[in-house]
C-alpha cells in the first residue's frame, strides 16, 4: 500500500519536501464481525484547508475543525473510492463513494456513514471531489445561503478560476447577476471570461492599486463579495463595497502560510455601508447536499455549467499538486489520480 505521510508540522509555505512517500506492507482487510470498508482510492482532491491541518496544534485546539495530521501518519483528504470489501450493510463491494480518505492506494474506513454514495456515475467521477463534492457545495452554500443574491446584483469573486469560484460565478451568471473574477495569470483570466461565462475578469497579480481596479469594474460598486483569499484584496473591496452589501468570507488562503496574519485596515466600511460580512464551513451545509447535487447534475445535463479540472498522475504527484495550489499553479480543481477503475 503505497501512501504519502506527512514529515513534520510546516511553517511557511509548505514544500514538497514536508511529504514522503512510503510503502506499508501490512495487507487491509475488514476484520471480521466490523462495519468497516476497504477503499481503493481512485482520485484524490487537493484542498487548502490541508495546509491549516499541518500546523503544529497550539494548546487547547487539537479538536477544532482543522484537526492536525500527525507526523509520520498518512495525510488524510477527501478523494473518490470504489469499495472493494464492506461490512456494512449500506455499502456493498463495487459501490463509488467520497469523502474523507487516505492518501494512500488502499484505506480503511471504520465509519463509513461518513462517507457519500455516489448516485451518479455518468459524469467523470473525479467531479465528486470538486463540481459535485466539497467544493460544489461550499459555492452552493457559499453563495445561495450566505450571499442572499438578488439577479441583477454586482458580484465579485477573488480565486474566482479555482474549485470553488468557477462554480460560484456561474450560479451567479444563472441567476442573472453581473459578475467579475480575478486571477492570478492571464490565462486563468482568460477562462474566467471564455468559458465559465463571467463578464470581466482581471490579472491581480498585474495591478498595483486594487481599489483602483475594483473601482473601474465596480462604477456603482460591489452588492456581493465571494472572498476566498483575504489580505490586501479583502481591504481593497471594502473600499468597493455598496450599502447593505454581504461578505461571504469561504477563506483567506493568502494568510495560510503566515505565521502572523496581516490585519485588514478597512473594517470600519461595515459600519458605514451596513455590511453584512459572513464566515461560514460547508460542514455546516451537508444536509443539503441531495438538493445541491439535483441542481447541479440537471444545470451540467443542460450544459449551463462546466468545470475545469487539473488532473495530475500518480500519488507521488499529490506532494507537488498540494504545494501548488499555494503558488497558483493549478488550472481549475486540482485533482490527483491513483488508479481509473
Ligand atoms: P483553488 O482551486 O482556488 O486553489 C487555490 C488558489 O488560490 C490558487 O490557485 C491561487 O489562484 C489562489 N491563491 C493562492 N495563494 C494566494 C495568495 N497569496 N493570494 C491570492 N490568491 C492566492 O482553491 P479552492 O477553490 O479549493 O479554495 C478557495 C478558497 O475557499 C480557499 O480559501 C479555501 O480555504 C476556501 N474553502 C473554504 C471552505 C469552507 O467551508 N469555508 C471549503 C472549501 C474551500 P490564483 O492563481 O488566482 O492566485
Amino acid at each position: 500500500n503505497k501512501r504519502i505521510l506527512l514529515k513534520d508540522y510546516v511553517v511557511g509555505p509548505p514544500k514538497e519536501a514536508d511529504m514522503v512517500a512510503s510503502t506499508e506492507t501490512v495487507r487491509l482487510e475488514v476484520p471480521v464481525g466490523s462495519k468497516a470498508v476497504l477503499l481503493k482510492n481512485l482520485y484524490l482532491s487537493c484542498d487548502p484547508y490541508m495546509r491549516n491541518r499541518m500546523n503544529r496544534p497550539l494548546e487547547g485546539q487539537e479538536e477544532s475543525y482543522f484537526t492536525p495530521f500527525k507526523p509520520g501518519s498518512v495525510i488524510t483528504g477527501l478523494g473518490v473510492a470504489k469499495v472493494v470489501d464492506s461490512g456494512h450493510p449500506d455499502f456493498k463491494v463495487g459501490d463509488y463513494v467520497w469523502g474523507s480518505t487516505g492518501w494512500e492506494e488502499f484505506t480503511l474506513i471504520s465509519n463509513p456513514e461518513t462517507l457519500f454514495k455516489i448516485k451518479y456515475t455518468n459524469v467523470p467521477l473525479s467531479y465528486y471531489t470538486g463540481l459535485l463534492g466539497m467544493p460544489g457545495m461550499t459555492a452552493y452554500a457559499g453563495f445561495y445561503e450566505i450571499c442572499s443574491p438578488k439577479k441583477g446584483e454586482y458580484v465579485y469573486i477573488s480565486a474566482a478560476s479555482g474549485a470553488v469560484g468557477q462554480i460560484v460565478g456561474q450560479y451567479a451568471k444563472l441567476l442573472g447577476c453581473y459578475v467579475v473574477g480575478s486571477a492570478g495569470s492571464n490565462e486563468k483570466v482568460n477562462l474566467l471570461k471564455t468559458k465559465f461565462g463571467f463578464d470581466d475578469a482581471f490579472n491581480y497579480k498585474e495591478e498595483h492599486d486594487l481599489a483602483a481596479t475594483l473601482k473601474r469594474h465596480f462604477p456603482e460598486g460591489i452588492d456581493i463579495y465571494f472572498e476566498n483569499v483575504g489580505g490586501a484584496m479583502l481591504d481593497a473591496v471594502l473600499l468597493n463595497m455598496r450599502n447593505h452589501g454581504r461578505i461571504a468570507v469561504c477563506g483567506l488562503i493568502s494568510q495560510y502560510n503566515l505565521e502572523k496574519p496581516e490585519g485588514v485596515h478597512n473594517l470600519f466600511c461595515l459600519v458605514t455601508k451596513r455590511i453584512r460580512m459572513q464566515g461560514f464551513i460547508v460542514i455546516d451545509f451537508y444536509h443539503k447536499y441531495n438538493e445541491f447535487v439535483e441542481t447541479t447534475r440537471q444545470y451540467i445535463k443542460e450544459g449551463k455549467i462546466t468545470y475545469v479540472e487539473d488532473v495530475v498522475e500518480g500519488l507521488e504527484s499529490a506532494p507537488a499538486a498540494l504545494v501548488g495550489l499555494f503558488t497558483g499553479r493549478n488550472v481549475g480543481k486540482q485533482v490527483v489520480v491513483v488508479a481509473r477503475e
